[in-house]
């Protein structure tokens, strides 16, 4: 999809519509040391692993899109409910 990277839409700071610009969210590093991956490491890898035997599913055909909209006005950023597209591009 595409979107422009100025509109105006509301701002929860202002309280009120404002200029917006549009940012996109990056995705943030994991460090890979959750308890489930503990868990994993702590069974070996002899005979049948349970739960850790389950083929991964594949990826989803699009991925979630995160966007920071930060007034103009006030220079605050507020986030909305991520949406799906396979394509995300910005427009002047
Ligand atoms: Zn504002």
């Amino acid at each position: 999809m595409k979107m422009p990277v100025k509109f105006k839409t509301y701002c929860p700071f202002c309280r009120n519509h404002q200029t917006h610009e549009v940012e996109k969210v990056k995705k943030a590093k994991t460090t890979g040391l959750h308890w489930i991956d503990r868990q994993k490491a702590r069974r070996g890898a002899v005979g049948n692993m349970g739960k850790f035997s389950k083929v991964p599913g594949g990826d989803k055909p699009t991925k979630k899109i995160n966007v920071r909209y930060r007034c103009k006005t006030c220079g605050k950023a507020h986030l909305r409910a991520g949406f799906r597209a396979g394509k995300f591009e910005l427009t002047e």
